[in-house]
């Protein structure tokens, strides 16, 4: 069960006016919000224990790399990964898919295939193409329903011995779709083929664990899961993150320098070169234990009746559309009202407190298969409320009339 009032005090920016009204916040699959716990955290570490990780033998440098490392088996935890070394601290989702990404030019030959869908996210496309440029690999297209449910069909006539790499979003960011990568996982590995999920959108609602889907890589952003911006993981098989060369080369990541030769540390450091986003990763840990101290059974159950009631009321608004109506997804509705351009519904609502995203959410893919702009983008978290999807809806009512 989600004790709604006692979740929202945990969230100090739920309490700020946005144009002299409350804000109702429905942007969460662009970012999530920060319980003050994850706050706290940022502000204790450059309080109290500052100083650089893996490096020094005095003792602030111990305490927070000790602090570090403990985010780091929370998220071995969290996640089910066998060893904690496989699980890479990075900048984000989009760091963590460039990693793999340029790692793979040296392991892949003209002529092989990469399969993507066309429901990705653009940073889960176009390091893809960059890779293809580099190799003479090729990039195949599963196709979508207009439910926005990828063809399986298709996908598996695709699917052949030049596959190489299987990537696709386990949540689309623009409609919400589940997609169903346990049947894509194994399939990709009955030809012989790597996948990559990006989990970035699956995670705030969902707890994946890597071994059980014996995925390849998986990856996440830690904003979107209640926690900071730039930090987020790779996890990798550690047979797979052997064989990828290291991304950046740097301090932290190598074994022994010579100008001869140089040989790369172990597993995790080859990854992580520089000096990363400490005061994040140890947020990153804390936000990971507050989700999992709500739970996310009662994440999932709650976010569902808000999906459900938020989809039966907007649709009583004449002219509204959903696009994305799949059977299995998450929290998000993404819509359009009669041809009004959804960037003035967005501007309108914002006046009344209501962010929301509008435009083509980075996947432009799916807006050309819609033949749409773009769409209005609501999607909830398990600190909204039914009383915030009434006044969207007000909200929307409004807009409509000023805007038709
Ligand atoms: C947000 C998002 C990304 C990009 O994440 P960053 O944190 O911006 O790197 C990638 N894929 C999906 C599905 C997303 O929702």
């Amino acid at each position: 069960m989600i004790d709604i009032d006692k979740i929202r005090a945990d969230f100090p920016i739920l309490k700020e006016k946005v144009n002299g009204k409350p804000l109702v916040y429905l942007d969460n699959a662009a970012t999530s919000q920060k319980p003050q716990v994850v706050i706290d955290s940022i502000v204790n570490y450059y309080t109290t224990i500052n100083s650089n990780i893996h490096r020094g033998v005095h003792t602030l440098s111990q305490v927070a790399t000790d602090a570090y490392e403990e985010a780091r088996l929370k998220l071995q935890q969290h996640f089910n990964a066998k060893k904690s070394y496989e699980i890479i601290l990075t900048a984000g989702t989009t760091h963590s898919i460039n990693i793999v990404a340029t790692g793979f030019t040296s392991l892949l030959n003209k002529g092989d295939e990469i399969i993507v869908s066309t429901m990705e996210h653009h940073s889960n496309i176009v390091p893809w193409q960059m890779l293809c440029e580099r190799t003479g690999a090729i990039l195949k297209v599963i196709p979508m329903n207009y439910e926005g449910e990828l063809l399986m069909d298709a996908y598996d006539e695709l699917l052949s011995e030049k596959t190489k790499l299987v990537f696709l979003n386990h949540v689309s960011n623009a409609l919400g779709t589940i997609n169903p990568i346990q049947e894509i996982i194994d399939k990709a590995h009955a030809v012989g083929a790597a996948v990559l999920i990006d989990g970035a959108q699956s995670c705030p609602h969902l707890k994946p664990d890597v071994q059980a889907l014996n995925v390849d890589f998986y990856v996440a952003s830690a904003h979107k899961l209640c926690g900071p911006t730039g930090v987020g993981i790779l996890y990798g098989k550690e047979e797979w993150l052997n064989k990828l060369p290291p991304y950046q080369g740097g301090g932290e990541m190598i074994k022994q320098v010579t100008f001869e030769k140089t040989t790369y540390a172990d597993l995790p450091h080859k990854f992580e070169a520089g000096t990363p986003n400490i005061a994040g990763g140890i947020a990153f840990g804390v936000a990971i234990d507050y989700m999992n101290e709500i739970g996310f059974d009662n994440i999932a159950a709650y976010e569902n009746e808000l999906l459900a009631y938020a989809t039966k009321k907007l649709l009583q608004i004449e002219g509204l559309k959903i696009y994305g109506t799949a059977k299995n997804k998450t929290s998000v509705i993404s819509f359009n009202i009669g041809d009004i351009h959804p960037f003035d519904i967005g501007s309108i609502i914002d006046k009344l407190g209501i962010a929301v995203r509008t435009g083509h959410h980075c996947a432009q893919p799916i807006m050309a298969f819609y033949n749409i702009p773009g769409t209005v983008r609501a999607s909830f978290s398990f600190y909204n409320t039914f009383e915030e999807i009434d006044a969207l809806y007000d909200a929307l009512v409004r807009a409509k009339m000023m805007l038709s």
